[in-house]
């Protein structure tokens, strides 16, 4: 009996493998013992018992732990296998991430152009307002915030209506690809009717539905390396495009005008979010991606396949950050905002974890 319970013990301690450890040591025990007793009555029969109950027992938990070993190892195959950007999985360091060097946004006054919230947005924004960490300043900030949105696919739509709904003030909308069907099984911004209609001009329209206070603006157009000028119109960018060139061009655009991207990807059941903002310290995107992937390894979600909420996960995410910094609770001194850091999400797993990236010398876009 003691022996049982020190097994059962030890297996809650030390796990599956542990627990067949200790079985066995009981086991062999008991074999030995009622074996040095010889030919007692009744022991025949239960040295036969206990020679196959302990037996069978020993044989489904080292089964169980065999099980448990090999699903561990494929896990973490995968996890640095395929997908270019797994690559950075490799620097995952082992210990707790040292907190942010920096704050983005000096928590200061609000904008002159904010002014007292009305009756009206007092209720709208209730239960941001009631938030220790953000308050009436901090929805104040946001309603002077200016805000560009490249991409309105996948990740764009829970980026806008949560950022509309979340009263950024003026958001610029960009994307250049009309509403498909094969679109609507994830983004959510769109319906049936907008099948044919440009993107940033159905989901500019859903944002005015939705909140009449922010001003959007559409541009039905590609975002290019020369840019500069459009971005250094606004406070942060989002980028949720999926083609590498895309995502090269905006880069650029915002390292030239010295504005922070906050940059999400998505493929298959996979996403990842990081800030990119080297005029205030860090890496920018091509610091960690600086060429083109080999073809047929990053493959577009036409190719690849993309699950339905994953957007929503990565998207809703970006939001959370940005309405972070445009706030300004990451420079408050509340949490931690994503300066340095990638975090990378698996929905197949339903695991996430958060990686330190740095700057990369030499860097042709950067100058890091
Ligand atoms: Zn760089």
């Amino acid at each position: 009996m003691l022996g049982a319970v020190a097994a059962v013990l030890t297996g809650w301690r030390f796990g599956l493998r542990g627990l067949a450890v200790a079985v066995a040591a009981v086991w062999l025990g008991g074999v030995a013992w009622l074996f040095t007793r010889g030919g007692a009555s009744g022991d025949l029969a239960r040295f036969a018992w206990w020679t196959v109950t302990g037996g069978a027992l020993l044989l489904a938990l080292g089964y169980a732990a065999l099980i448990g070993e090999l699903r561990r190892r494929t896990r973490d195959a995968g996890a640095t296998a395929g997908l270019p950007y797994r690559a950075a999985l490799a620097q995952a360091p082992a210990a707790p991430l040292p907190p942010n060097p920096e704050p983005l946004a000096e928590p200061g006054p609000p904008a002159d152009l904010s002014g007292p919230l009305s009756d009206d947005e007092l209720d709208r924004y209730a239960r941001h307002i009631v938030l220790r960490e953000l308050g009436g300043a901090g929805q104040r900030r946001l309603r002077a915030a200016r805000l560009l949105v490249v991409g309105a696919g996948g990740l764009g739509a829970p980026v806008l209506l949560y950022l509309a709904a979340a009263g950024v003030g003026r958001i610029t909308v960009a994307d250049d690809d009309t509403v498909s069907l094969s679109n609507l099984q994830r983004q959510v911004i769109f319906g049936t009717a907008d099948i044919g209609r440009p993107k940033a001009e159905a989901a500019a329209e859903a944002m005015r539905r939705l909140n009449p206070h922010v001003t959007v603006s559409p541009l039905v157009r590609r975002i290019t390396a020369d840019d500069t000028a459009l971005v250094a119109d606004h406070d942060l960018v989002l980028d949720g495009t999926d083609s590498f060139a895309s995502r090269a061009a905006v880069n650029a655009a915002c390292v030239a005008a010295r504005v922070p991207l906050l940059a999400g990807a998505i493929a298959q059941w996979e996403g990842q979010i990081a800030l990119y903002d080297p005029a205030r310290g860090g890496p920018c995107l091509a610091c960690l991606f600086p060429e083109p992937p080999a073809p047929g390894l990053a493959l577009s979600c036409a190719e690849a396949g993309v699950v339905g909420a994953l957007p929503g996960i990565i998207g809703s995410s970006m939001a959370l950050e940005a309405i972070k910094l445009l706030a300004g609770v990451t420079g408050s001194g509340a949490g931690e905002g994503l300066r340095e850091r990638m975090v990378l999400i698996d929905g197949l797993w339903g695991d996430t974890r958060r990686l330190r990236i740095a700057a990369r010398p030499g860097c042709a876009v950067c100058g890091a």
